[in-house]
């Protein structure tokens, strides 16, 4: 897998961290062939370097707190919300 850059897309105030988002890329063979959203089979979009999906998390304000990252890979932020709820 490669990975692209984080991107802050929502701001919970009442939990104090955000939810961010990075890329995933699926790049060699043998990722792409089990490489889909965890919800709904989505194979994500094909871009230069394989396929295209995302994970997604939350990050702290806490000082030296790691952010917590999904384990699997969503198409888009409605899967995820429907797969942790
Ligand atoms: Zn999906």
């Amino acid at each position: 897998m490669e990975y692209g850059q984080v991107r802050s897309i929502q701001r919970d105030p009442f939990a104090r961290e955000d939810i961010i988002r990075q890329t995933v890329y699926a790049v060699t063979p043998f990722e792409q062939s089990t490489f889909e959203c965890a919800w709904c089979g989505a194979k994500g979009k094909r871009v230069m370097i394989g396929r295209r999906l995302f994970r997604y998390g939350t990050q702290p304000d806490a000082i030296n707190v790691r952010n917590n990252w999904s384990e699997d890979v969503f198409c888009g932020r409605s899967c995820w919300d429907s797969y942790r709820h």
